[in-house]
């Protein structure tokens, strides 16, 4: 019955991880994945992948998206359309160390002006939104208040803001973030989830 049938589709939902890559907390998180075969999307600052160049090759390796969140996480120079150089020497620095150009970019705390985002529309960057924040940046979360949140506002086609870092600060406190996915997953597959990478999303959107 056409009914049921449409009932029975799954729902879709996008993970994202944002101002990595950090040593600590980035493989921990794509074990956690790789445990559920699951395909998310990272936005990377330039000034961390300086750091961590070989997270970034085993990200893409594992078949996430690696996308482009900047040099320094500068609010100030996103907002003001200035971020243009930085992004680029990212982007250029993702290209050396993957070999590819996967363009796509998320500003800092997702705002930013919009001739600087029509401009890297122009430049063929696809610019990836979020709709569920879990707060997971709060200090003194806890996994099982990101698990809750994620739960309490996801919807189809959700894609989901968490972080694997700090800006670009070199130690993140983001354990919780770690302990909060096995309760992401298996939550959201119990409602009826499907974990798909986010540019199955974007790519309808924009
Ligand atoms: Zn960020």
């Amino acid at each position: 019955m056409l009914t049921s049938s449409k009932a029975e589709k799954p729902k879709r939902v996008a993970l994202s991880f944002d101002d990595g890559p950090n040593p600590t907390i980035t493989p921990r998180v794509l074990e956690a994945l790789g445990r559920y075969g699951i395909k998310a999307a990272f936005f990377v600052c330039g000034a961390n992948v300086k750091r961590c160049p070989c997270i970034v090759k085993l990200i893409d390796k594992e078949g996430h998206i690696v996308g482009n969140h900047t040099y320094s996480h500068s609010f100030l120079l996103t907002l003001t359309g200035l971020a243009l150089g930085e992004t680029l020497k990212t982007q250029e620095m993702l290209r050396d160390i993957l070999g590819k150009d996967m363009r796509f970019f998320r500003p800092p705390w997702g705002i930013s002006n919009p001739f600087f985002i029509r401009r890297l529309k122009r430049m063929g960057f696809r610019i990836v939104p979020f709709d569920v924040i879990a707060y997971d940046w709060k200090k003194g979360v806890k996994a099982e208040d990101i698990v809750m949140r994620v739960k309490r506002y996801v919807k189809e086609g959700s894609i989901v803001l968490l972080h694997d870092g700090d800006e670009t600060k070199e130690h993140a406190d983001r354990m919780e973030v770690v302990k909060a996915i096995p309760g992401i997953v298996e939550s959201l597959r119990a409602l009826g989830y499907e974990f798909v990478r986010v540019d199955e999303i974007v790519g309808e959107r924009t």
